[in-house]
């Protein structure tokens, strides 16, 4: 799927509306739409890159960020002390449905 046709894209550009629980110019952050766990945050950069096979070198500084920001987002909704996942699908034997980079955060079991 070209950045055309993104559903991620789409989102980020307000074309589908989505509310953002925090944005900055480098990437945005959104509830998942089908949660598997009682928190479930999308993790997403503005940048159309199809998956983690499809960084460049100096895309680093996105991946960094976008894992700070993880860091962040945790401790705004309070997941910090009781603990979370991080993790990418990676093409399809990875799991991965939408082909435009985010990082899952998921949490706040019991
Ligand atoms: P992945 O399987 O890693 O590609 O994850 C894609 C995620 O996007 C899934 O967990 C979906 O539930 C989620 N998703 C699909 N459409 C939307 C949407 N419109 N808004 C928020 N999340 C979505
Ligand atoms: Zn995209």
């Amino acid at each position: 799927m070209d950045k055309n046709n993104c559903l991620f894209c789409k989102i980020i550009s307000g074309d589908i509306p989505s509310e953002f629980l925090f944005q900055d110019d480098v990437l945005v952050v959104f509830k998942d739409i089908n949660p598997i766990a009682p928190v479930h945050l999308l993790i997403v950069p503005r940048k159309h890159i199809r998956s983690i096979n499809d960084l460049a070198q100096d895309d680093g500084t996105v991946i960094s960020h976008m894992i700070m920001t993880a860091k962040h987002m945790a401790e705004e909704i309070s997941v910090n002390q009781s603990g979370y996942r991080l993790f990418f699908n990676v093409e399809n034997g990875g799991g991965q449905e939408v082909f435009h980079l985010h990082l899952h955060l998921i949490g706040g079991w019991e």
